[in-house]
Order: C-alpha cells, then structure tokens, then sequence
C-alpha cells in the first residue's frame, strides 16, 4: 500500500514510519509512506499557506493553492483522496477495512480553521474524523488512519497475530491478559491460566471476555449475539450465566 500524507509537518511522520510494526512494514516494502510538506508549493516569498477566512470570524484556513501544488505532485487525480477532519463520519471498523483494500491513497492533513473549501471539491476528498473532540492538526488522526489500516494488511503484524482476534473485530472485547512473573508484589494470575488446559482456558478467556463487554460495551454485546455462533454447550452454559448476572 502507498501512502501520501499532504501536511505542514512532515517531520511528525519519521518517527512513526520508522517505529515498531510500521517501521518493519515500511522496511518490508509492504507500506510506503511519503510525508509531502504543503508549504514547499506556496508561492508566497515567505512560504505562507494560509490565510484570513473570508466572511470574517478568528482563525486562519489553509490556501487552496499551495494544497492543489502538493495534490499534483502526488498525482492525486488517480487516488483515493482523505482529509482528516472532525465534520467527517468517524473512523470505524468498516472504514478502516474498506481502505485497507486500496492500494494507494492521499491523506491531507488540515491545521487551523481547515482548509478552503474549493480544494476539497476539487479532490473529491472523503472527510474522516477520529472522534467526536477536535485536535489542533491532522497529522494525529492520520497516524491512526494509517496505523489501523496498515494493520489490515496481511503480513504487517506477522503470522503469529491476527488483527480479528482483537477487541471489537472479535465482536467481543478482549479477556485480561498475564504475563511472567507468575507472582507479582502478592499479586497472583488466575490458575487456570498455568493449567496447560486449553479447553478451560478458552472457556475462562470467553467467559472474561463476555462478563467485559456486557459491563463496558452492551451495544457491542448485542450485535455480537445477534450473529449466528456456533456454541459449544459449556460456552453456552457461560453464556447464559452471564446475560443472568446484574451487572
Ligand atoms: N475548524 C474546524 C472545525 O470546526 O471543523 C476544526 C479545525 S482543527 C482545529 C484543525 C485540523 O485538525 C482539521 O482541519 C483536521 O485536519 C484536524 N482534526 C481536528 N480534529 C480532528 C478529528 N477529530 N478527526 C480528524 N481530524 C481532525
């Protein structure tokens, strides 16, 4: 997949193309991303991108010109074209599983009052949010746009995790997780999980992960059930127990 990110901080993105699961994407050739600084296309002597908003009102809005310069460089016409911005619909699991599909995108990254209208016509860009506060940029959302959508790409997480087996895409959040030590300052892991019995195993993880997602995500829960499971008869049994529980 190739990713261009159109922003007036490309130096944010290093760290994150160069960290982690993404960096080992990225040094696999499995995900390119080219951060492109917006300001390189302005034709202002002092490199300005933006401007007062017309009509008046506090802020400044970012240039449509210096936006079509760095949208051509990229060849934008024949892309999928995203900008991160709060008046979009948010980012969910569906989205982030259809881009997952596309080969190559531009993300523009809006800062101050946005960005003019007339640019984002133009492009026909989609807008996304991350969620119902505002930040002062779009190159946050974009790191999280691209971070849960890279991790849809087959052989970004490695064969041994699978980005389904996770809270939400599960249909469930996730059961808590331990680790080593076994003992902790007196604090102890629940047995089961040293029993070498995967079966029960399983069956306290479902367990974990229903009591969860009843308490923290009933609208989770309830799409969950209404999907077609094929339930052992102990997972039904835990099932039953916990829908009958209080809370
Ligand atoms: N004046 C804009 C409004 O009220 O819709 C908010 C502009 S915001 C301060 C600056 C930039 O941050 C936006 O252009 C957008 O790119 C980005 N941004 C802020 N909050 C965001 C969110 N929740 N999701 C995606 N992008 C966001």
């Amino acid at each position: 997949m190739k990713i261009d990110v159109l922003t007036l901080f490309p130096e944010m993105f290093r760290p994150v193309m160069e960290s982690s699961m993404l960096g080992r994407a990225v040094a696999a050739g499995i995900l390119q991303i080219k951060a492109t600084d917006i300001r390189q296309f302005s034709h202002d002597k002092h490199n300005k991108a933006d401007d007062y908003p017309f009509g008046g009102g506090g802020g400044m809005v970012m240039m449509a010109d210096p936006v079509f310069g760095a949208m051509e460089s990229v060849e934008a016409e024949n892309k999928k074209v995203i900008y991160m911005s709060p008046r979009g619909k948010i980012l969910d699991r569906e989205k982030i599983e259809e881009l997952s599909k596309i080969p190559e995108m531009v993300i523009l990254c809006g800062h101050y009052e946005g960005v003019d209208q007339r640019a984002l016509d133009h492009w026909n860009a989609e807008e996304i949010s991350i969620g119902d506060y505002v930040l002062t940029g779009g190159e946050l959302p974009a790191m999280v746009l691209i971070d849960s959508v890279a991790r849809m790409i087959p052989g970004v997480l490695g064969n041994e995790n699978s980005a389904l087996d996770e809270s939400v895409y599960s249909g469930l959040l996730e059961h808590p997780q331990y680790t080593k030590p076994r003992e902790y300052r007196g604090l102890e892991i629940p047995e089961v999980l040293t029993s070498g019995n995967h079966k029960q195993i399983d069956l306290w993880r479902f367990k974990q992960s229903l009591a969860l997602t009843k308490e923290r995500r009933p609208d989770l829960l309830k799409r969950y059930l209404e999907q077609e499971h094929a339930f052992s008869k102990e997972e039904r049994r835990i099932l039953e127990e916990i829908m009958k529980m209080e809370r």
